[in-house]
């Protein structure tokens, strides 16, 4: 069995706001531990319009969505949080007054005092293509993300899209693959150029395929991939293959925080407004999953919600010490945690 992971408080989600909270919580001497399903920080901000600019938070004129995310990175950085990305939160357990046993799909199990769930619009799951039957291959021989490169050397891979993630993984995989066939319908790619001509040079170097059409129908037995039927313009094709990774995109989904047993409203957390919590005492919700008269869905309301629910869980965490209040810009105590004292 996997080792129990223990610290202050798990922060669901490291999106603008779970990154955030790190900072504020950091502050009060509380360390957090981030799980996110994406492979990288930022939330919608890295995922959904990286180079997008921003021009409502306070204090920036403008910054892009991966700009804010770097900076938000570079700001807690003195707090040294932990995060585990590439993994789902699947169950939040009250197990103590307050104490929490939350698990993740990676096998992980923490026990902390303090949970905040910053899980955004909630998790982003990956789009599944419209091919008939393909259900019985998920997570056997079909994949919607890459957890272990090495789960694929020596194998007959089909990777399907046009964007960067289906490109930089043709790139990455191609050199461990037995072989690696890339389908995508059109012969124009949504992905970087430079990652382009590389797909390019290598498929006129003969190391790999390209076939311009769509995966129709799928062979194998008991999970397991052995063909894919590809049709093209002219003709219909049978790619042998061990797997195929499909990579169209993601969506949006809620996802396991309904189970949690908290309170909804519309897919939404209800939280008291002075301190973020939901109706379950160590169990915060800030950014846009929760919901309060007034609530606007902006990064810098989801900052401010941070602050306020720090202030609140730092007194589950050290239950017999007072807090006193601080300004960054006067205080040397503050000032040695962020190491510029
Ligand atoms: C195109 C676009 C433009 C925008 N422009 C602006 C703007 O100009 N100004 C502004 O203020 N706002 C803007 N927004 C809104 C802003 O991006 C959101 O308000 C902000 O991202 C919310 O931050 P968050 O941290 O609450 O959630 P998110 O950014 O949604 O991050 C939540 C994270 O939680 C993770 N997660 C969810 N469930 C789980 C789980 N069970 N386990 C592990 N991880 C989980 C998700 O993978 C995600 O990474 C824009 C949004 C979009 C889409």
């Amino acid at each position: 069995m996997n080792e129990v992971i223990k610290t202050d408080v798990l922060i669901i989600g490291a999106g603008p706001v779970g990154l955030f909270a790190v900072f504020e919580l950091g502050l009060l001497d509380v360390k957090a531990h981030l799980v996110d399903i994406l492979g990288k920080v930022g939330g919608q901000c890295a995922e959904l319009y990286p180079e997008k600019p921003i021009y409502d938070i306070p204090g920036l004129p403008v910054v892009t969505g991966q700009g804010l995310s770097d900076a938000l990175m570079e700001q807690i950085h003195p707090f040294k949080p932990t995060f585990h990305l590439g993994e789902m939160v699947t169950t939040v357990e009250k197990i103590g007054d307050p104490l929490f046993r939350v698990k993740t799909d990676a096998g992980k199990t923490f026990e902390v005092k303090c949970v905040v769930i910053a899980a955004g619009g909630g998790s982003f799951q990956p789009k599944r293509p419209p091919i008939q039957g393909i259900e019985p291959y998920e997570d056997k021989s079909v994949f919607y993300a890459v957890r272990k490169m090495e789960d694929f050397r020596g194998k007959r891979l089909i990777v399907v899209g046009g964007g960067d993630s289906a490109l930089d993984w043709t790139l990455n995989l191609q050199p461990l693959a037995k072989r690696l066939t890339l389908v995508h319908r059109r012969d124009e790619f949504r992905g970087a150029p430079d990652s382009v001509n590389k797909m390019r040079a290598l498929v006129a170097a003969g190391e790999m395929d390209l076939k311009i059409g769509q995966v129709t129908r799928l062979e194998g037995s008991g999970g397991e991939l052995a063909a894919a039927a590809v049709k093209t313009k002219d003709a219909v094709e049978r790619v042998e293959c061990d797997a195929m990774l499909p990579f169209f995109g993601l969506t949006m989904k809620l996802g396991p925080v309904a189970d949690w047993g908290i309170k909804m409203e519309d897919e939404l957390i209800p939280v008291d407004t002075a301190t973020f919590e939901t109706n379950i005492p160590g169990l915060f919700a800030i950014g846009d999953i929760n919901t309060y008269a007034g609530k606007l869905k902006l990064i810098l309301c989801g900052f401010h919600e941070a602050a306020l629910m720090s202030q609140k869980a730092y007194h589950y965490v050290y239950p017999d010490k007072k807090l006193v209040f601080q300004y960054t810009t006067s205080s040397t105590s503050l000032q040695k945690k962020l190491g510029v004292a």
